[in-house]
This record gives C-alpha cells, sequence and structure tokens, in this order.
C-alpha cells in the first residue's frame, strides 16, 4: 500500500499523539516515517540527561541537558511530564507542546509508558498508541542482533521491556510490529483517521451545512 496523504488532513484542532514501544520494537523507524509522509504533525523535541550518541544533533534529536539544569526545569514546573529510563532523565518540554495545540498544529510524543500514563492523566484526550513486538522471543532475537550487547544488557533490556509492555493494555491503539512496511501502514492509519475525526474538523461542517437561521 502507498498512503497518499495531502494537506486536507490537517485539522482545525490539533490532536496530541503519544507512542510508546519497548527498545528494539521499531517506534523510532516508524515515527520517522509517518511523520515524512503526514504533513503537520510535529515531532516534540524531549529534554535528556543521557549523553549525545553519534549522528544526533542537539534540538533535533533532543534538547541535552545536565542533570542540574534537568531538575531547575522539572522544579520550574516546566516539564509536561518526565521520567526516568535506564539511569537517565527524559522529558516533555510543556511549553511547545501547549503553544503548538493552541495554534491548531498536531503534535506526536514518542515516550515511554510513564510518561505516557502522565499525559493522559493531565490531557485525556491524547491519542496514545503502543508498539508491540510479534512476540517476546522475536524482541530478543532482535536485541541480540544488534550484536553489541552483553547477555546481562540484554536481559536487562528484556526485564525493562517486559515491565513498558505490562502497561500496553491501557493504550488506545496496538500495532504489532513484524513486517515494517504492514505495521507502518497501520501505524499512519491510525494517525490520518485521528486527523479526520469531524470534532477536529468543525470549519468543514459549517462551510457545508448552510446555516438555517
Ligand atoms: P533513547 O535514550 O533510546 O533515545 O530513549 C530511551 C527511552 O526514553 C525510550 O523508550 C523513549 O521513548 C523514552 N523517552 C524519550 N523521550 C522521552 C520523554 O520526553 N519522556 C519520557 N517519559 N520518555 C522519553
Amino acid at each position: 500500500m502507498s498512503l497518499n496523504v495531502d494537506a486536507w488532513t490537517k485539522p482545525d484542532q490539533g490532536a496530541l499523539f503519544i507512542v510508546t514501544g519497548a527498545s528494539g520494537t521499531g517506534k523510532t523507524t516508524l515515527v520517522k516515517r509517518a511523520l515524512s509522509t503526514i504533513p503537520n504533525i510535529q515531532f516534540s523535541v524531549s529534554a535528556t540527561t543521557r549523553k549525545i550518541r553519534e549522528g544526533e544533533i542537539d534540538g533535533r534529536d533532543y534538547h541535552f541537558l545536565d542533570i542540574p539544569e534537568f531538575e531547575r526545569r522539572k522544579d520550574a514546573g516546566e516539564l509536561l511530564e518526565w521520567a526516568q529510563v535506564y539511569k537517565n532523565f527524559y522529558g516533555t518540554l510543556k511549553a511547545p507542546v501547549i503553544e503548538a495545540l493552541n495554534a491548531g498544529e498536531s503534535i506526536l510524543l514518542e515516550i515511554d509508558q510513564q510518561g505516557a500514563a502522565q499525559v493522559k492523566a493531565q490531557m485525556p484526550q491524547a491519542i496514545s498508541i503502543f508498539i508491540l513486538p510479534p512476540t517476546m522471543a522475536s524482541l530478543e532475537s532482535r536485541l541480540r542482533g544488534r550484536n553489541t550487547d552483553s547477555d546481562e544488557i540484554i536481559a536487562r533490556r528484556l526485564k525493562e521491556a517486559q515491565d513498558q509492555i505490562d502497561h500496553c493494555g491501557s493504550f488506545d491503539y496496538l500495532v504489532i510490529n513484524d513486517d515494517l512496511e504492514s505495521a507502518s501502514d497501520q501505524f499512519m492509519s491510525i494517525l490520518v483517521a485521528e486527523l479526520l475525526k469531524s470534532n477536529r474538523r468543525n470549519s468543514w461542517v459549517q462551510q457545508f451545512v448552510p446555516n438555517k437561521e
């Protein structure tokens, strides 16, 4: 399937998407594909205290902060949500998300399940999507396939993956990433369908339904 998405999918009222999944489930690839296909959805750049990786750019992939600066922002109430993942802190800056939504833009947060729960509690209209592997065994072999990590690290990652997956039942949508092409189509279908909801498109109702008074 090749999905053709044009600017007519832009709603009056922006949508807030939350995407969560254990590491190794391919969620970053799904998100990158979707954002390059569907116009008018902005990726929310998180703040983190983890070290910058090769190929990453400060301000594009993350806002890389030291721990005191992260804590200052957290204590000042500047974060919509935050969580500790592995040994690092991650958080979503509140102001850019609120400003974009108020301007009618849609936003996508790629965050862990602790953060997803905090956002849903504050903004129940947010749409949450969990990316699952087909089986835990396939996730293990994907993690092993990277061939860089010791058995101990793989066991820890699998445990952390299971801790995320334990919460998948509270998400609005589940996408199983077995075949990347299928999962990508399914993921984009969810985003597009949500953008087309009539309750986000009041200007179209007004345009086509004559005012009888
Ligand atoms: P990585 O360090 O591999 O980029 O991300 C590790 C984990 O942190 C991923 O599960 C990712 O979804 C999560 N994460 C990234 N940004 C945020 C954030 O702003 N908030 C929360 N709660 N988790 C995040």
